[in-house]
């Protein structure tokens, strides 16, 4: 089983398989230092992120923010040898707090850092496609860029791919009715798993145990795509491996 997008352990939560590919991810950097305590095996990834809303208002007013962030970044990196760049990324719902030029310029650097180190990016992206693509297009990514939680038509799915990005799939594709969900049959172009656990709705949290949610997202997905399981698992399971391997 393949889980390119989960949170840290809960406390309480199960042991975890060791032999699925499971990469975490963080959003904030007061996050990180929890890292170092998150399940190590030779199959997971640890990802070093923050989101735009993780951005406090005391650093938001320092003149090197973004330099400073990159610097913190780039030594984590370099401490943590299966460490990649995730969660980043672009939320118009807070351009309010942190504007849309400082979110992109963000998230630029960050990438580039990714780039230097040679490490993958996991990319958050709520708002409209021409800035992800604007942002695909300046960082020009020469390491695996995923788009997590992907959600929009088939057709942005292509393009993103032309950029050299990955979309990932979570269960919102199916538990909302979104653009992606009704069409996902005639999705053409590779692609990712990943549950978001913990963050998923409350009802499938409680409906679902974590590897009890990962079997279903795997089961829905194929559903809707109209292909069998085994073809499924075993598209994901190649692009996974090819990813977890820097
Ligand atoms: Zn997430």
């Amino acid at each position: 089983m393949v889980d390119m997008h989960r949170h840290l352990p809960q406390v309480g939560e199960p042991s975890l398989e060791q032999d699925w590919i499971i990469w975490f991810a963080t959003s904030d950097t007061s996050e990180w230092n929890r890292m170092t305590e998150a399940p190590h095996n030779q199959l997971y990834r640890h990802g070093y992120g923050i989101l735009p809303q993780s951005i406090s208002h005391e650093r938001l007013v320092e003149p090197d923010m973004i330099t400073n962030l990159a610097s913190i970044l780039d030594t984590t990196l370099g401490n943590n040898p299966l460490g990649y760049v995730g969660e980043i990324g672009l939320d118009v719902r807070f351009e309010n707090d942190i504007s849309s030029e400082t979110q992109f310029s963000l998230a630029y650097e960050l990438m580039q850092i990714a780039k230097r180190r040679g490490r993958p990016t996991v990319i958050h992206h709520i708002g409209p496609m021409p800035r992800l693509e604007r942002l695909l297009e300046e960082v020009q990514p020469s390491t695996p860029t995923i788009i997590h939680g992907y959600v929009k038509s088939v057709e942005s799915a292509r393009r993103l791919a032309d950029l050299g990005a990955t979309i990932s799939l979570g269960p919102t594709v199916w538990t909302h009715k979104t653009k992606l969900s009704e069409h996902l049959a005639k999705l053409d172009v590779p692609f990712l798993l990943e549950t978001d656990y913990p963050f998923v709705s409350a009802s499938l949290h409680d409906a679902y145990g974590y590897d009890t949610l990962c079997s279903t997202h795997l089961h829905r997905i194929s559903e809707l795509m109209g292909r069998n399981i085994g073809e499924i698992e075993e598209q994901v399971y190649g692009q996974a491996t090819l990813f977890t391997h820097w």
